[in-house]
């Protein structure tokens, strides 16, 4: 083990982080990392982390740590045991100090884990095209949470799958290269992505300028946080709500009940449910994290525009001007989106789409369903020219090209896994080897 370990040194590759709102994640460091040393995510997961991992780990069961890290590769950048245990390996091999800073470990303590970390890898092609041209192409932390939906820089929505070919792409694949889609390997910020400008509205701003308070705090000091939250919501409820519990839980927009937890100091709010509070409040999330006494009640003031009832007030205010221009950009992308997208970007379900604009969205349905199917027949050609090279090599080598044998060969060359299930595949295999 020490010779392995003189021999693979890694590279010591500062990570991003000068700004907060824009600080590096750990999946993104790692991917860089591989990509510097001229190996694959899989080769440095397999065979310089794994290594480590195990050796360092407090966990008892040595671990696959590929496998895991794939089927969980949004949480690398949060808090759970094998974000901090990575951080401890690759500072174990690097040297490198202050890696924990591309998790959100500082919050374990503080910050309900559900909910929290988004499984969709999102993007904002436009942040990743601008770091392309400074030549620092990496993923930021804050596009892993579920509560942050847009790029405010950019007053647009986070993107979360391939614009070339359609696909959801996750934090971490076995051969992941900076700013590429892990299925097509085309660049995320290449071509013709559609550039619809979202309205960023008060909340997503007030999200933005208090994450970056959120993302300084102290791990040592989180405990004095939460004590502080409590007191700051008691106090809260006495001078400015006169003790009202129910004045209190209808101008926070939460349940009565939920509320009470609060300020009982039972349950901390999930980051959304803490933005939320604040936003309501209109005092800034760090008045309500901070020591008691800072407040005032000039400070506290209720807002007339309540977050919880936009969805509502949305629906009352249906533009369709707006969703019908919307809609026609979709149906001219270069890449069809499905109907189901395509709502979830204009924030309208699909059914209402289809009621209002049945004409609009039939097309955009037929695009996607034609370019769906032209995409497995693409898929399926390519698989069974596979098929045919495994076959024909061991004819040639005098090896009876199996059913698994062809499927291992083939998984190897492209990574489709048991190709011969599909019936049009498996026939023609049979096929070849009749001939
Ligand atoms: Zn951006
Ligand atoms: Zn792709």
């Amino acid at each position: 083990m020490y010779i392995y370990r003189k021999r693979t040194v890694i590279y010591n590759l500062p990570p991003f982080n000068e700004d907060l709102l824009t600080r590096e994640s750990l999946a993104s460091y790692l991917i860089r990392l591989s990509n510097e040393h001229h190996l694959t995510v899989n080769d440095m997961l397999r065979n310089v982390l794994e290594i480590e991992f195990n050796n360092s780990s407090i966990v008892d069961k040595k671990i696959k740590l590929p496998k895991y890290i794939y089927e969980n590769s949004e949480a690398i950048n949060g808090f759970g045991k094998y974000a901090r245990e990575l951080v401890i390996a690759l500072n174990e091999l690097s040297s490198r100090e202050g890696l924990n800073k591309l998790t959100f470990l500082n919050w374990k303590k503080l910050i309900p884990s559900r909910n929290l970390l988004d499984k969709k890898f999102k993007y904002c092609p436009d942040c990743l095209k601008e770091w392309n041209n400074e030549n620092k192409l990496y993923y930021p932390l804050i596009w892993g949470l579920k509560l942050v939906e847009v790029c405010v820089n950019h007053q647009r929505k986070l993107i979360s799958y391939c614009l070339n070919c359609n696909e959801q792409i996750t934090f971490l694949r076995g051969k992941m290269v900076m700013g590429k889609c892990s299925k097509c390997f085309n660049l995320f910020f290449e071509g013709n992505y559609y550039q619809i400008k979202e309205k960023i509205d008060d909340f997503q701003e007030y999200v933005s300028e208090n994450l970056k308070y959120l993302l300084s705090l102290e791990e040592n000091h989180i405990n004095s946080y939460r004590d502080n939250f409590i007191a700051n919501l008691n106090w809260i409820r006495t001078e400015y709500f006169n003790e009202e519990l129910g004045k209190m839980s209808e101008s926070l927009q939460l349940p009565k009940t939920t509320l009470y937890e609060y300020l009982t100091g039972e349950q901390f709010p999930s980051l959304k449910r803490l933005m939320h509070v604040g936003y309501c409040l209109d005092i800034p999330t760090k008045s309500l994290l901070e020591k008691e006494g800072k407040l005032t009640k000039e400070m506290v003031k209720v807002r007339e525009v309540l977050y919880a009832d936009k969805k509502i007030a949305k629906r009352h205010s249906l533009d369709e001007g707006k969703i019908e221009e919307k809609l026609r950009i979709f149906l001219n992308t270069q890449v069809p989106f499905s109907l189901v997208d395509v709502a979830g970007e204009v924030g309208r379900d699909r059914k209402l789409l289809y009621n209002h604009f049945p004409i609009l969205s039939k097309k955009i349905s037929n695009n996607f369903l034609e370019y769906s199917k032209n995409k497995t027949s693409e898929r399926r050609n390519k698989i069974k020219l596979e098929i045919e090279k495994a076959f024909q090599e061991m004819v040639q080598a005098g090896i009876y090209p199996s059913r698994r044998k062809i499927e291992k060969e083939v998984e190897s060359s492209i990574g489709a896994k048991g190709v011969l299930r599909e019936k049009e595949l498996q026939n023609y295999w049979l096929q070849l080897k009749r001939s």
